[in-house]
């Protein structure tokens, strides 16, 4: 600044060349210049500045846009424009007054280095008298005290920051239903809340200052104090319950003691005396009703229902069981499992009882079977807890065995009754005659319908067989009555002849019979009367003799049958000669057509040699069939049977069938069939899968799909060979085995085939000891199942 001060052009300013200035002002100067306290001078009516060294930080940073060194020789009312109207009036004062002043912190905001600053100062302004006594200038010495000041704002800020954290916190403390109270290092009680005074009955004015123990005598020595000071001394916290007699009972508070940051402790207590007293209650009458369940014997558990997402319940979980559920159940280890997980098919009507009773709270009796445990119970479901709770304690007893007694006691009761009636009923009318004799003399007691219809109308009860029937002594019946009374024996006979008096007055009749003569023994062993029972066998012993009559003639008979299908078998081979030669001329001679060996043909002519072909082959082709079925029928077919594979003879018929298949656009599967054999020839075999798959594939529509399959099963070799076609309508599936039938449909033109391919299939498949059996939907498809011995 000494140096700027000598450079600058003085003369140009109302001060004028340093030559002229004044012994004051060059001192005043000189001692500005010298000192370190920053200072700053304003001389002449026109207040022109000069400032030092010490002064030029408040100025800012300097350079082409700031304050310094502008400000050297300027007018000060000129320069101070942003804080003229606070320190103008001051400066005047001092100028008029002749007394310096003094400006504590003032707060003057400036602008330097381009920014409006927050400044604050302590200064103070003083008179500079001229060398004439006059007061020519003002010495500012001032010191700016911007960092203090903004320092010590920020800590009041914080302070009060602290004090409304401070309130607030004593304003949630005292919120808290929890007591609380805040002791210092010597348990001097410093903050105490509103719950604490009104548990303590004592207004924290007169706790606090007080050290615990003489606020609270009684907690002197206690665990309480031991455990207050080691938080206080090992500075970790503390939880537990302090018990302590007060009013006559015991009490108990939980207490939570943290250590402060200041080596006290605080502390957050509350009564817990009911909770724990009623802790105690259940306790004992938990053991009391658990030793109570557990000597039962009765199936005890308590459950919780579970319900699903849209409120149904749906199971329940098992929390507590006593020893004899386990009995009643069958199910071991239920504690915390799932009924759907012990038992997945126990009925809905279980979970829908125990939720009402969860639900509503209703105490329920009922009885009721549960399949899945293949029980019947006695139930007595009551809700236990609260109600959000959903538990359920279920009292029950197994009363299968009591209901299955039960239960079969009326059923016999009644299957007794209706036996009964149904005895009276047939013994009535019986188509077997039967009828009781007692006594000696054999009485007649009873006699029934069939009876009096064989020994004709004629009046029997009360009257002894000699006299009511005196035609059968003489044929030995009452000799054999006599006997069975006497050795309790039995009499059973066969296509016994006896002659009866059916109608009073005619010739007797000559009737056959099987009977029984059936002793009536009482319970002392004594014989007290016969049943008779039988048929007439009459008609039936007729028949025999015709039958032994017609048999000698049936020898003969067949031989006449097998002549005639030998005959049959001979013409069916001629025919099948005769029938087949022209057609293989038509065909052999069509080939050659085709061949063009006689000559160039018109695509008209090639169709219509295809036509002849295709009918020729069709024609051919039913001949072979007629004459197949034929032959079979004569049986004059040979079989070869042999063990064999399944599968091969699948494939076999599959490559046969498969361009046809495809052509139709249907999808042909044949299952593994792993080294499934059967017993049979292994051409007739084919012929039948050939024979299932050609029909499977005319009777399903393009897109459809074959499957075939195999199983072992009883024995037996099973082939299915299911289709998706139009399937058989009902009343036809008997007769589609038939020879010769064919189900009408829009669908397969009747032409196609000859309604045999069935017919001979099965006949191959018994003749085989096997069978071909038929399942199917009309529009869904059809099931055809060949069997055959393994
Ligand atoms: P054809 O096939 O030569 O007519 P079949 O004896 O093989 O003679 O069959 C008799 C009839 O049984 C057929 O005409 C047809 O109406 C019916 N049928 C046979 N197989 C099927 C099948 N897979 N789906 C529907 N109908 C069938």
């Amino acid at each position: 600044m000494r140096a700027l001060c000598r450079a600058i052009d003085w003369g140009a300013t109302p001060l004028g060349p340093v030559a002229g200035w004044s012994q004051s002002l060059r001192t005043t100067v000189a001692i500005l210049l010298g000192s370190r306290n920053p200072m700053f001078l304003f001389w002449g009516p026109e207040l022109i500045q000069v400032y030092n060294d010490a002064y030029r930080p408040s100025l800012g940073l300097g350079g082409p846009a700031g304050r310094h060194p502008r400000a050297l020789g300027m007018r000060g009312r000129e320069f101070w424009t942003d804080i003229w109207d606070a320190i103008g009036p001051q400066i005047e004062q001092v100028l008029t007054t002749g007394e310096a002043t003094w400006h504590e912190d003032q707060y003057l905001p400036i602008e330097r280095d381009g920014r409006l600053d927050d400044v604050w100062w302590t200064y103070s302004y003083g008179p500079v008298r001229d060398d004439d006594g006059s007061i020519a200038g003002v010495l500012v010495v001032c010191q700016e005290t911007t960092q203090r000041m903004r320092a010590e704002r920020e800590r009041s800020r914080l302070l009060e920051d602290i004090a409304r954290a401070r309130l607030r916190a004593e304003c949630i403390l005292d919120q808290i239903a929890d007591e609380h109270m805040v002791m210092d290092a010597q348990f001097r009680i410093l903050t105490v809340n509103r719950a604490a005074e009104q548990a303590l009955g004592t207004s924290r004015d007169e706790l606090i200052g007080r050290t615990h123990w003489e606020a609270f005598p009684a907690s002197a020595g206690t665990e309480v104090e031991r455990r207050y000071r080691e938080v206080a001394a090992s500075r970790t916290e503390a939880h537990f319950t302090h018990h302590y007699v007060g009013e006559g009972r015991d009490r108990y508070l939980e207490i939570d003691a943290y250590p402060t940051d200041e080596g006290g402790v605080a502390l957050f207590w509350r009564e817990v005396s009911d909770r724990v007293h009623a802790e105690h209650a259940l306790r004992e009458s938990e053991t009391r009703y658990r030793t109570l369940f557990e000597s039962m014997d009765e199936g005890f558990c308590v459950i919780e229902v579970l319900f699903a997402d849209d409120g149904t319940p749906n199971d329940y979980r098992f929390l507590d069981m006593n020893p004899a559920f386990v009995a009643h159940t069958g199910l071991h280890d239920a504690v915390g499992r799932r009924m759907r997980e012990l038992a997945p098919n126990h009925e809905q009507h279980w979970f829908d009882t125990y939720g009402h009773v969860a639900r509503t709270g209703e105490a329920i009796r009922f009885e009721a079977g549960a399949q899945a445990l293949k029980r019947w119970y006695d139930v007595y479901a009551f809700r236990i807890g609260r109600a959000e709770d959903c538990r359920v304690a279920v009292l029950f007893k197994d009363v299968s065995a009591a209901r299955a007694a039960a239960a079969e006691r009326e059923r016999l009761l009644g299957a007794l009754a209706v036996e009964r009636a149904r005895l009276a009923e047939v013994f009535r009318q019986a188509p077997t005659f039967l009828a009781v004799l007692r006594g000696p003399d054999h009485v007649f007691e009873l006699a029934n319908d069939a009876f009096y219809r064989i020994v004709g109308h004629r009046e029997l009860v009360g009257k002894p067989i000699a006299e009511a029937m005196p035609e059968v002594r003489e044929q030995g019946f009452v000799t054999l009555l006599d006997r069975v009374v006497e050795t309790g024996e039995p009499y059973v006979g066969r296509d016994v002849p006896i002659r009866l008096q059916r109608v009073p007055g005619a010739p007797p009749e000559q009737r056959f019979v099987d009977f029984v003569y059936q002793p009536l023994i009482e319970s002392d062993g004594t014989v007290s009367g016969v049943a008779a029972h039988g048929s007439d066998v009459t008609e039936q012993v007729a028949a025999r003799l015709e039958i032994e009559r017609l048999l000698a003639d049936s020898e003969s008979a067949r031989a006449e049958a097998e002549a005639a299908n030998r005959v049959k078998a001979e013409f069916l081979t001629t025919m099948s000669h005769e029938l087949r030669t022209p057609l293989n001329a038509i065909g052999g001679y069509t080939e050659l057509l085709e061949m063009e060996i006689r000559g160039p043909l018109t695509s008209a002519q090639r169709q219509d040699l295809e036509r002849i072909r295709h009918s020729q082959r069709h024609l051919l082709g039913l001949i072979n069939e007629v004459l197949n079925f034929a032959k079979l029928e004569t049986g004059s077919v040979d079989f070869e049977i042999d063990d064999v594979p399944v599968a091969l003879a699948l494939a076999a018929a599959e490559g046969l069938v498969s361009p046809q298949a495809q052509a139709r656009g249907l999808s042909l599967t044949v299952g593994d069939c792993g080294p499934l054999t059967a017993r049979a020839d292994a051409e007739k075999l084919r012929q039948i899968l050939v024979n299932l798959l050609s029909n499977a594939v005319k009777f399903t529509k393009p897109g459809g799909r074959i499957t075939v399959s195999c199983a072992a099963a009883d024995g037996r070799a099973v082939i299915h060979v299911q289709d998706t076609g139009i399937g058989i309508p009902a009343d036809k599936l008997s007769v589609v085995f038939d020879p010769f039938v064919q189900v009408r449909s829009d669908y397969a033109r009747p032409h196609e085939g000859t309604g045999l391919g069935l017919a001979i299939s099965r006949d191959l498949a018994r003749a085989m000891g096997g069978d071909i059996t038929v399942e199917s939907t009309p529009g869904a498809g059809s099931r055809f199942t060949l069997t055959l011995p393994t």
